[in-house]
Parts: structure tokens; sequence; C-alpha cells
């Protein structure tokens, strides 16, 4: 076990408020959300980054359950925005590729 977080969490050690999980993904949600709806999807393996990721497969996955649970949680009507933060610039704070759900209100552009 690495002493990465999020390995920590796929790996059952540390259990967030999880709201989806495969044998490839885990969805839970944002211990500090910045929308009502926050919600994190990581992979079960450790991806640093996005810029680490070459799982054409896995990627597609991350994406289609983070549209799947966006409609389970009511998004779909009015929307919602995916991010993925990537390194320094991108903001990136933990080193474990994760995409987030962000949604049930009013997101402005461009972000900070
Ligand atoms: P980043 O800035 O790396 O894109 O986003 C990291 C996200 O992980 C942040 O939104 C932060 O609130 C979330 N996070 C950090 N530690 C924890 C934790 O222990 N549990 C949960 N559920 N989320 C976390
Ligand atoms: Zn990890």
């Amino acid at each position: 076990m690495t002493d990465c977080l999020f390995c920590k969490m796929a790996a059952g050690v540390i259990k967030p408020d999880t709201v989806y999980e495969d044998n490839k993904v885990l969805a839970f949600r944002d211990i500090n959300p910045q929308a009502p709806v926050h919600i994190l999807v990581i992979p079960k393996t450790h991806v640093a980054t996005l810029d680490e990721l070459d799982d054409a497969e896995l990627a597609g996955h991350l994406l289609l359950t983070a549209a799947r649970l966006a409609r389970e949680e009511g998004l779909s009507e009015n929307g919602y925005r995916t991010v993925f933060n990537c390194k320094r610039h991108g903001g990136q704070e933990v080193y474990h590729l994760h995409l987030h759900i962000l949604g049930g209100r009013q997101l402005h552009w461009p972000p900070g």
C-alpha cells in the first residue's frame, strides 16, 4: 500500500461517503464540497495525474460513470461540470487521478 489517500479509499482502508463502486472505479462525496453536489470519481489503480493516464477504456469508464452519477443525482436537466485538475497550474492537490462532478448551483466561467 502506497502512502496515497485515494489508494487507501480504493482499498477500503479509509471509508469515504461512497456513492458508487465497481472493480475499476470508486465514487464518493468530496469532504469539502464546492457545490450542493460534489462527487469525486477515481480509478482504483494508482494513476497520479491526467498526464499519466494511458488507459483509454479506464478514461471512458471514468467519464461515463460520472455522467451516469450526475443523472442519478438529478443534475441532467440543469447541467453540471466535470473537472480534472492536472498538476500545479491546474490546482491539483491530491496526486491520485480524480474526476470532479460539481452541480446543484450555477457555476461560473472562467474559473479562477
Ligand atoms: P484537487 O484539488 O486535487 O483536484 O481536489 C482534491 C479534492 O479532494 C478536494 O476537492 C478535496 O476537498 C478532496 N479531498 C481531500 N481529502 C479528502 C478526504 O479525505 N476525503 C474526501 N472525501 N475528499 C477529500
Ligand atoms: Zn493512489
